[in-house]
């Protein structure tokens, strides 16, 4: 089914101009879908790749072309948020008043940074990404990055590779532990101390003040530059009251039609959908999975409830840690049985198949891609 669907859907809102949003859209025109799109973006900027605003960004590159990043014919509204939705007449409204009527509602409005009381920058757009590279280069005497998640990790191997010491500050016994599972989470913490991280485990934030990090148990962690990377939560205000489905996400079925409306679907960092593989309720924040949902939320939105495929791909994401390439897919914290598979820890070079009830549900991989990506192909199967 091609073109315009008379009486169904005429314009097609995107709520969110970012990867997720983006996709969508292109995915849109090359269905053959020829009437009128607007995409809102809350942001001043035309939509680029976040994952170099932890790495290259900060080290000076300014390059953050989105790969695939041809902007298909439509109204691009940036700089202007949507803040009410009213669902059942299917209007949106925007910041400045602004009502957009739509027949076809693509939310890909994302994820946002939590934050800590105080002063302390955190690391979401481009333009946080130019301000944290700005007080780099004042040179502060050390840095304090709370999180040890993967963009504080990412944050922390930066800083390290440009000379300033840095602390890293968890919550947890072991960084990461929840995501890589226990043994890769042991490699990282040792592997954070190996490149010069001062690793502060098991600590509660309970603020920033004075130049320092304050924590639960009285310590202070003196630091001319704090990063909170505590996580994000969905960006999902503006939804309250609209009808559509909320928890930790907008809720939609396995298709990405969000539940408590109709002609709508959600895509990337903000949708939560159950997954056919995991038979869990899971929302991820991984660049894949916005690039992909984009693209079929809004296949399915065009062709309709009947016509629409789930959406199954098992999500994974690679990163790199002071040099080391650190890769997971699927969700380990599933597994009931976890073993090293292929490698060594010792080597700084091996694999973690995961388990539960002897079905593979997770892989990680550590300099190791070749076992990786043999482990992560066992997850589908
Ligand atoms: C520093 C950093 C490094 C990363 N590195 C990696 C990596 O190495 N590998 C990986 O897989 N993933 C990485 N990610 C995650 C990846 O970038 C995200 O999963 C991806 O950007 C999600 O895309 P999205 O379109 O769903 O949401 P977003 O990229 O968050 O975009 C949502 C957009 O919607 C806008 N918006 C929000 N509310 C409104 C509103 N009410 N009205 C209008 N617009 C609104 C936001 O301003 C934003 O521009 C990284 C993320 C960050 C921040």
């Amino acid at each position: 089914m091609g073109g315009r669907v008379p009486g169904m859907i005429e314009h097609i809102v995107i709520a969110g101009a970012s990867l997720a949003g983006l996709r969508a859209a292109q995915t849109l025109r090359d269905e053959g879908f020829t009437g009128p799109l607007t995409l809102v973006g809350a942001e001043p900027h035309r939509p680029y790749n976040r994952p170099p605003l932890s790495k290259s960004v900060l080290t000076g590159d300014d390059d953050v072309a989105l790969p695939g990043g041809d902007e298909p014919e439509a109204a691009w509204l940036t700089g202007r948020r949507a803040v009410r939705l009213d669902a059942g007449a299917r209007v949106l409204t925007l910041d400045d008043g602004a009502e957009l009527r739509y027949d076809g509602l693509v939310i890909a409005t994302g994820a946002q940074p939590r934050r800590l009381p105080g002063d302390a920058l955190v690391l979401r757009t481009l333009d946080d990404a130019l301000a944290l590279r700005a007080a780099l280069a004042r040179g502060p005497e050390r840095v304090a990055i709370v999180g040890g998640g993967f963009i504080g990790g990412e944050v922390a191997s930066t800083v390290r590779a440009l000379g300033i010491p840095v602390t890293l500050i968890d919550s947890g016994e072991l960084p990461m532990a929840g995501v890589i599972g226990a043994t890769a989470a042991r490699w990282l913490a040792d592997h954070h101390r190996a490149h010069g991280v001062d690793l502060v485990t098991g600590a509660r934030v309970t603020e920033v003040a004075g130049g320092a990090v304050l924590l639960a148990d009285g310590r202070r962690v003196e630091a001319g530059l704090v990063v909170a990377a505590i996580g994000v939560v969905p960006a999902t205000g503006w939804l309250d009251g609209s009808g559509v489905k909320i928890d930790d996400g907008v809720v939609t079925d396995a298709a990405l039609f969000a539940e408590g409306a109709s002609g709508i679907v959600a895509a990337g960092d903000v949708a939560r959908w159950p997954h056919p593989v995991f038979g869990a309720s899971v929302r991820v924040e991984h660049w894949a999975n916005a690039n992909e949902q984009g693209a079929l939320a809004a296949r399915n939105l065009l062709h309709g409830p009947d016509a629409a495929e789930p959406y199954a791909e098992v999500p994974g994401l690679g990163t790199r840690v002071h040099g080391a390439r650190v890769q997971w897919a699927g969700l380990p914290a599933l597994a009931d049985a976890s073993e090293v598979a292929a490698g060594s820890v010792e080597e700084d070079r091996f694999a973690v198949a995961f388990t539960r009830n002897g079905v593979p549900v997770g892989a990680v991989g550590v300099s190791f891609p070749k076992e990786f990506n043999r482990l992560r192909r066992a997850i589908v199967g």
